[in-house]
């Protein structure tokens, strides 16, 4: 097993996610359309049981009173319902109508007008009934949904089961403009903004003779493939903040696009010592970041040793070093970083100490890929940069299966979108 899987199988399983609301920003409102659904269906529930009451009810009925106005007999039917209480029906009767036994006129016109009357009253009883569908099986359904949206309510919010598999984490990304993406993380709370500190493009000619050459020319056509230069800023609800390499650095670099103050950052994670990763660490020859530890694999930090002691890049390294003088961390493969928040993953082939960074669903993927168009579909390409390409094909390979079977966010140094999830 590839030693940087084997330290994410270390890790605690998967932190449960929250039940994933309707509104998810809002969750009253999600309590609210929740509560109201509950209530219509109890509702429904009661209506249906009360309707098929009244269908089996007998009607009873009995002469109130009479009275006498303005020559009519106003003939008042006392109406019992079972188990409802009674209602009284008002029967206008004329003086010429009314015979001398009131009896007999009860008997052969009242009673048979009020049982019309009855009957229109049953036949809107089951019109309602036939409305709203309630009978004896949409009872039983509407006190199954009752009871359902109810355990839904109660359970909702506290339910604390859910696997990564679940998540569809492209709904918490924001899109803000060409150069700024901004996305939640649902498992580590983490604000995770994606700054492009500059587009790029890669020639062609750098994955030449790699892998597929006419394959090459048919998926790029043209003399570059699109990129970026990405820096990656992550808010942990609680801290730290930390930056996720530097870029190239410069006026238009990434400091431009983000209102955010050097000395709020209190960590830079370098995924390497290359210089469009670490170029924007210094403002001049001092340290941009002046409350900033940085933070580097202890193998990067050693193969400094086997650079070209004339190389500008050791130049940069060395006036970094002493801008941040006693705040320069290493560490080992698979460490857990900031209380666990972090995790590092190597990734060698790229440079010897090449680190990768996991944040909840988000990796932070430093130049696994250089083309995302190119090397996506087809991790076999591999530009000149990757020192010990064999390695960095294996790792890539290894790296983008990780990616696809964690449903993990693809956050690239040069891809030129910030939030990649590959297929
Ligand atoms: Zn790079």
């Amino acid at each position: 097993m590839p030693l940087f899987l084997a330290g994410c199988l270390r890790q605690p399983a998967s932190p449960a996610r929250h039940f994933r609301p309707l509104f998810k920003k809002k969750p009253i409102c999600n309590k609210l359309a929740f509560g109201s659904l509950f209530i219509l269906c109890l509702y429904y529930y009661l209506l249906s049981f009360y309707l098929s009451v009244i269908n089996q009810t007998e009607y009873n009925h009995k002469v109130k009173n009479i009275d006498e106005r303005h020559g009519v007999f106003l003939v008042k039917l006392r109406i019992r319902e079972e188990p409802a209480a009674g209602i009284d029906v008002g029967l206008p009767v004329t003086q010429k109508q009314a015979p001398a036994s009131l009896t007999t006129y009860m008997k052969r016109q009242i009673i048979p007008a009020w049982q019309g009357q009855r009957n229109k009253i049953r036949q809107n009883t089951l019109s309602i009934q036939k409305r709203h569908k309630m009978n004896k099986r949409n009872t039983l359904l509407g006190g199954i949904l009752a009871f359902m949206v109810l355990m839904t309510v109660a359970c909702g919010s506290h339910h604390q089961e859910s696997t990564v598999a679940d998540s569809t984490q492209t709904d918490s990304i924001t899109v803000v403009n060409e150069r700024v993406a901004v996305m939640h993380d649902p498992t580590s709370n983490a604000t995770i903004i994606g700054l492009q500190d500059k587009a790029t493009e890669q020639r062609v000619d750098l994955f030449k003779g790699s892998y597929n050459d006419s394959l090459l020319a048919a998926l790029i056509p043209g003399e570059g493939a699109r990129s970026a230069i990405n820096v990656f800023l992550v808010k942990f609800p609680d801290g730290p903040t930390v930056l996720f390499d530097a870029g190239i650095g410069g006026e238009e670099g990434f400091m431009s696009l983000h209102q955010m103050k050097p000395e709020e950052v209190d960590a830079v994670c370098l995924t390497h010592l290359h210089p469009d990763h670490i170029g924007g660490l210094l403002a001049g020859e001092e340290a941009l970041f002046p409350n900033a530890t940085l933070y580097l694999s202890e193998t990067e930090k050693t193969s400094v040793s086997q650079w070209d002691q004339y190389s500008p890049l050791l130049a940069t390294w060395n006036k970094i070093q002493k801008a941040y003088a006693g705040r320069i961390e290493t560490f080992a493969d698979n460490a857990a970083l900031f209380d666990g928040k972090v995790q590092s993953i190597p990734a060698p082939g790229h440079t010897p100490g090449h680190t990768l960074f996991r944040i909840g669903q988000c990796l932070i993927a430093g130049d696994i890929v250089h083309s995302q168009d190119l090397q996506l579909e087809h991790p076999e390409f591999c530009a000149r940069y990757d020192q010990d390409p064999t390695t960095a094909v294996a790792t890539r390979k290894e790296i983008l299966a990780y990616v696809q079977s964690n449903h993990l966010q693809l956050c690239g140094a040069h891809c030129y979108e910030m939030f990649v999830s590959p297929k």
